[in-house]
């Protein structure tokens, strides 16, 4: 066929043009400020593909030319540096009540956030206030709608992330919502739709505490607890996109009824819901009123013993689920984001300690376990993170 070798041809150098292209803005991301030449030796390409992917990288506005490194030999190197602030992303967090919007930078540091209320959950309405608020903030920023690399959802649930659907979410009542197609109608920008948790996974990867690990957890306790694994450098999804329900590994059979439908749910004891109503049964103290989890935090402080008692079994079936979980994946690391570390030590400590004592002998020797503190932007910053993990740092697939 004429023109075929040369089609093969051009499509294997774009490809290899993209990958030595994610090579080197993962390499600046993960170490850089970096010269051209240490570039070409953790990258082991020669000097002058390195020179032409850097000149691309620098023409296209990725890459900027900073201060000069210590000499190695000649004169010295100039250093190269991501331009971190040249680029923005929009990280949205969908939630039962209200839309958590932020504006980042490319390192996902928060420029602008907008916090909306919204009335109903009708995809449609809801997706239409959406693209309107992140309009609304991206105008007010006066930030460049060129600049912008995409626009991140996340939702908690299971999500299609290929197809940017949410196949299922309790919370919102959704069931099959081509959320990522609705918003592209909207907004000429890519969108990319994840699970919550993974989002928050995928940002921990790229800055966060699991910059240099390749197998990790990243949990998260509030109105639910999920987990998003990365495995072996990638976010691990399931068959379904349903990996990681951590909240739905039984903690007690036949135990308490679950949101989900089923009986003894990890997330029916020890999720922020699930704490309110066991101290509401317990003690009648905590009938009267609007209960939040700041008010079991300040009880607590104040040494009310039966909550201090109730924060501590909940923390220890979530550190069951941990060990667990080590047990299956052996990761390096875990960390524990969410609203729910707020929590504070009567539910932490007693989650670290079951988490310890219940791992296989020598699984949790070496691992870290870190606790994120908690803000309100962490879930909408995830979201960002993941739209520049996939339009900025993803290694193009072959
Ligand atoms: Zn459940």
């Amino acid at each position: 066929m004429p023109g075929g070798p040369d089609l093969i041809l051009k499509g294997d150098q774009s490809t290899v043009r993209s990958i030595n292209r994610a090579l080197v803005l993962n390499l600046l991301r993960q170490h850089g400020p970096l010269g051209r030449n240490e570039l070409a030796e953790r990258t082991r390409l020669s000097s002058a593909a390195v020179t032409g992917v850097v000149a691309e990288l620098i023409e296209q506005g990725w890459v900027i030319e900073g201060r000069s490194g210590p000499p190695r030999g000649g004169r010295p190197p100039v250093l190269l540096e991501l331009a971190y602030d040249a680029w923005h992303a929009v990280g949205v967090k969908v939630m039962e009540g209200a839309l958590e919007i932020v504006l980042t930078n490319l390192r996902t540091d928060v420029l602008a956030r907008r916090h909306v209320a919204l009335g109903s959950t009708e995809p449609e309405a809801l997706i239409e206030r959406l693209v309107a608020e992140v309009n609304g903030l991206l105008e007010a920023s006066g930030r460049s709608p060129e600049r912008l690399v995409g626009l991140g959802v996340g939702i908690a649930g299971v999500i299609d992330p290929e197809e940017g659907v949410c196949v299922y979410s309790p919370f919102l009542h959704w069931q099959q919502v081509p959320v990522r197609r609705l918003i592209e109608a909207r907004l000429a920008r890519p969108v990319h739709v994840d699970n919550d948790v993974n989002a928050l996974a995928a940002a921990e990867m790229l800055f966060g505490r699991g910059k240099g690990a390749r197998n990790f957890a990243v949990v998260t306790v509030g109105r639910g607890i999920g987990a998003g694994l990365v495995l072996g450098g990638e976010i691990y999804r399931g068959a379904d996109g349903g990996a990681g329900e951590l909240g739905h590994t039984v903690s007690e059979p036949g135990g308490r009824a679950c949101e989900c439908g089923k009986r003894g749910c990890l997330e029916a004891y020890a999720a922020e819901p699930a704490l309110l109503e066991q101290a509401r049964e317990r003690y009648a103290e905590f009938r009267r009123r609007a209960l939040g989890a700041e008010d079991l935090v300040r009880a607590a402080r104040e040494g009310h013993e039966g909550v201090r008692a109730l924060l501590g079994e909940a923390g220890e079936r979530l550190g069951v689920a941990l060990a667990n979980l080590v047990n299956l994946f052996n990761p390096e690391l875990i960390v524990i984001a969410g609203e729910g570390v707020r929590l504070g030590g009567n539910f932490l400590g007693p989650m670290e300690g079951a988490l310890r004592s219940n791992a296989f002998n020598g699984l949790a020797e070496r691992l870290q376990v870190h606790v994120n503190p908690w803000g309100d932007d962490t879930w909408a910053r995830g979201a960002a993170g993941l739209t520049v993990q996939r339009e900025v740092f993803a290694r193009p697939r072959v």
